[in-house]
């Protein structure tokens, strides 16, 4: 039987109309950065439970999960209404394979995430592990509009700690931009306008990619990688580019 144990919630931030990140105290297996949790609520007698990604690094303290309402939904809309002190279960046992000891041996690591799916390389990225393992690292991250642009601040501290090291590239796809890539990821690598703006070529050579997010974003990127001569990572048959499908 699954193993739940109570979370109590000790903020609540509202990015926008839809976006909203949760943060929590809760005795939490010990995970690593880029893994997920089960999150759940009981709904008419019924547990329902969903995956989200651990946002915080694991040094970090409360939890925090970063996901969208989806209005239809059973289980996001009532979790966007929880208030400080209010309590959700959690199992405790954290799980997945989008982390940095799956990856193998590469001079520049390019982490590409559509919408909520930034929270496991934020998790990531505020860890020592990827600055002392890769010399150059680009974080891609894909949003429809300016004002899904989330965890800003956490990418600036970002830049601030390693300039040389960190490139971000934001991508706004429904809005029309003149800082920012306005094409979807894939079409980006294809047209090679995400490397200008990186200043990095994506190479088999020196390069390993994690793909996080929306299926469709996985899939097109993969086939134009795969034009490039990169491959699925897989533990065995080593690749350059890992991704986890669990949503
Ligand atoms: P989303 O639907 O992925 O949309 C955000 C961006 O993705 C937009 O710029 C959109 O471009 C682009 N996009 C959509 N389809 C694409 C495609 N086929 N190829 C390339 N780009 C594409 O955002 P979201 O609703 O926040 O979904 C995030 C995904 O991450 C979900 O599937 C979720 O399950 C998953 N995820 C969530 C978590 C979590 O903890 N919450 C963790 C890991 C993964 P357009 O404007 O052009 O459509």
């Amino acid at each position: 039987m699954t193993e739940w144990v109570q979370a109590t919630v000790v903020e609540c931030i509202r990015w926008n109309d839809a976006l909203i990140s949760l943060r929590f105290e809760a005795e939490l297996e010990p995970f690593n950065a880029g893994q997920f949790i089960r999150v759940g609520m009981d709904i008419d007698s019924e547990r329902i439970g969903r995956p989200y990604s651990l946002v915080n690094a694991p040094h970090e303290r409360p939890h925090e999960i970063y996901f969208n309402i989806v209005p239809e939904g059973p289980l996001s809309p009532r979790l966007a209404q929880l208030q400080p002190g209010d309590t959700f279960w959690v199992v405790p046992k954290p799980n997945g394979f989008l982390t940095l000891d799956e990856v193998p041996e590469a001079r520049h690591l390019w982490l590409f995430a559509t919408g909520t799916a930034i929270g496991p390389f934020l998790s990531i990225l505020k860890t020592a592990a990827p600055w002392s393992r890769f010399e150059k690292i680009v974080l891609g991250y894909s949003v429809r509009t300016r004002n899904e642009l989330s965890y800003q601040e956490t990418v600036h501290e970002l830049l601030e700690s390693h300039p040389a090291q960190f490139q971000f590239v934001p991508f706004i796809t429904r809005e029309p931009c003149e800082d920012h890539l306005c094409q979807r990821i894939p079409a980006s690598i294809e047209s090679g306008a995400l490397e200008q703006k990186a200043g990095l070529t994506l190479t088999p050579e020196f390069s390993h990619v994690l793909l996080c997010g929306n299926s469709g974003m996985l899939q097109d990127a993969l086939i134009r990688l795969e034009k490039r001569g990169m491959q699925r990572h897989r533990r065995r048959e080593p690749g350059h580019v890992s991704m986890e499908k669990y949503h």
